[in-house]
């Protein structure tokens, strides 16, 4: 058992690559790059989904994948440099360390200038 990515063989679907474990996905993205990142996150950092203890796993997983973002791109909207996370104007972390929309952009424009 492991984690993996794999193609998504649904062509309506606009998400391109899946993370799962044992065919259950936990995450689509849009790029090989992406995806591969976030299956080292899962690896380090949830290992066997099975043995995993506690509800938030999603959301751990989330924050994760969040700072994948944040150590690939600067923010512009909140000035957060590379490898700090999105911040509050109250200087706290954002929920999640969910990422500006700039960022987004920005991670979506990396994403695009490694081709396919
Ligand atoms: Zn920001």
């Amino acid at each position: 058992m492991a984690w993996v990515v794999t193609p998504v063989e649904d062509k309506a679907c606009p998400y391109l690559w899946s993370l799962t474990w044992e065919g259950d996905a936990l995450a689509y993205f849009q790029h090989q790059w992406m995806a591969e990142q976030a299956l080292d996150a899962a690896v380090e950092h949830i290992g066997n989904p099975n043995l995993y203890v506690g509800t938030k796993l999603s959301e751990n997983f989330q924050r994760r994948v969040n700072r994948i973002i944040s150590r690939t791109v600067p923010c512009k909207t909140c000035g957060a440099k590379i490898g700090s996370p999105c911040k509050r104007p109250s200087e706290h972390a954002t929920t999640y360390e969910n990422p500006h929309e700039d960022r987004r952009d920005r991670m979506d424009a990396y994403l695009l200038s490694l081709g396919d």
